[in-house]
């Protein structure tokens, strides 16, 4: 996987989050302040600009500049969490100009690092962290028990969904949505839905361009 190839993922995320704008929002409507969609829109939006405007020449520079796009132009809660998330994961990357399997599961998990390292928030606790920490640990066993790329990125997107899906009957303990308290319960944690996304994107992204 190269710098077109993490483009391509990016751009991915940015459209899917263009279309989904309206289902975040009112996922965030319910249990925040209906700014989620229109956070992350403006955010990729950005980050397709930016991308376009100078092209990373490596993974790592595509996802750093990712991140550090989305840090200056995303107010809320999710612009610095996601911004690390990339940032670390570019910095994972290094200066290589292809990326296996192994690089691809270790950058993940240093994006979950960050996240956790920043927000503090625990599996349970409804955020974006009970998505991408199943999926995270999903992906990395299939990679290590040698899975090919396709299926292991199948595994990713179905360990992220599952995930998403379980924060539906949990109980907000971080973010905006704590402040409803046992009000948060029955509900899709927006952040949870947004990672989602990013996560399928990936795996579409590797189904195109075999
Ligand atoms: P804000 O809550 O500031 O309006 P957004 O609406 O853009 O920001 O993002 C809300 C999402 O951010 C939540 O649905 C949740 O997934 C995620 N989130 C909030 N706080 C945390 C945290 N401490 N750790 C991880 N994710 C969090
Ligand atoms: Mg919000």
């Amino acid at each position: 996987m190269d710098a077109d190839f993490f483009r391509a993922w990016i751009t991915a995320v940015a459209a899917v989050v263009q279309e989904q704008r309206d289902h975040l929002t009112q996922l965030d409507a319910a249990i925040g302040d209906a700014d989620h969609g229109a956070n992350l829109d403006r955010g990729f939006t950005a980050v397709v600009a930016a991308l376009e405007a100078d092209p990373p020449a490596t993974p790592g520079g595509v996802l750093t500049l990712t991140g550090r796009t989305l840090i200056s132009k995303v107010g809320g809660a999710s612009g610095p969490l996601y911004g690390t998330a990339f940032r670390r994961a570019g910095k994972s990357l290094g200066d290589a100009t292809d990326v296996d399997l192994p690089a691809l599961a270790a950058a993940l998990e240093a994006a979950l690092a960050g996240i956790q390292q920043l927000g503090a928030a625990k599996e349970g606790d409804k955020t974006m962290v009970d998505v991408l920490a199943p999926a995270t640990s999903a992906f990395s066993k299939a990679v290590a028990e040698g899975r090919p790329g396709p299926e292991a990125l199948a595994v990713l997107a179905e360990a992220a969904e599952a995930g998403a899906e379980a924060t539906v009957s949990m109980q907000a303990l971080k973010g905006r949505a704590s402040y409803l308290g046992p009000r948060s319960v029955g509900h899709e944690d927006p952040g949870s839905a947004s990672s989602v996304l990013i996560l399928a994107a990936l795996r579409d992204t590797a189904l195109a361009a075999q």
